[in-house]
């Protein structure tokens, strides 16, 4: 016969009320041993390292959706308070946020790049379908292809407006465009008709007393 269980060592459960109770007794058994409890997970990892890692890495795959769906809705509800945070600690950590930002930039280099080009090839698209209005030839010369279209400053002086806003050309200027809500006054051009306009103040297409023949 097994002899009786020691009471001083088992001391008998209250019985469990509630959900709560349940809570409060696992929080106790917890913090009662907490030493003895991250001593014990520790060799437990340390033993089956390789089971506890192909656990966790089901259990992302399994919950990936929920999880991925849960943070997105998380952000959008505390948006707010995320950016505030974000931006008060860059306030007070500016050599580290600068830290940060180079080592990304030199660890990710390459990515960087090809996706700058992406936003570039972008936001040219988005300025010329904005622009050309639907128009799938551009009427000066009939040019028909993406690639050869710039946006031309109507009144003229884009290099000295480019100046006044402070932007360099080329991709910078077509992400001002979207970022200022693609303003009046602009319209698309090919390279050659734009070139043309820009030294003799009309393209020749569109008078062709000023064609200069060859
Ligand atoms: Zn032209
Ligand atoms: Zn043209």
């Amino acid at each position: 016969m097994l002899p009786a269980p020691r009471r001083d060592l088992h001391p008998p459960r209250k019985p469990l009320k509630s959900s709560l109770d349940k809570l409060e007794y696992n929080r106790k058994r917890y913090w009662g041993n907490r030493e003895d409890n991250i001593r014990k997970a520790k060799e437990y990892y340390v033993e089956n390292k390789e089971k506890v890692l192909k656990y966790q890495k089901d259990y992302v795959e399994r919950y990936k959706e929920e999880t991925q769906a849960y943070r997105k809705r998380w952000y959008q509800e505390n948006k707010e308070k995320v950016i505030a945070k974000a931006t008060k600690w860059n306030k007070r950590n500016r050599a580290r946020r600068l830290e940060i930002q180079a080592n990304y930039r030199n660890k990710n280099s390459n990515y960087i790049k090809s996706r700058n080009k992406e936003y570039r090839l972008r936001y040219r698209e988005l300025a010329i379908e904005y622009y050309s209005n639907g128009r799938k030839i551009w009427a000066c010369c009939n040019e028909k292809v993406q690639q050869f279209l710039t946006i031309d400053h109507i009144d003229g002086g884009g290099n000295k407006h480019r100046k006044l806003i402070g932007i360099a050309g080329g991709h910078n200027f077509y992400y001002w465009l979207k970022r200022n809500n693609y303003p009046e006054g602009y319209q698309v051009l090919c390279m050659n008709c734009n070139h043309a306009k820009g030294i003799f103040g009309i393209c020749p297409h569109q008078n062709s007393d000023t064609t200069i023949p060859l």
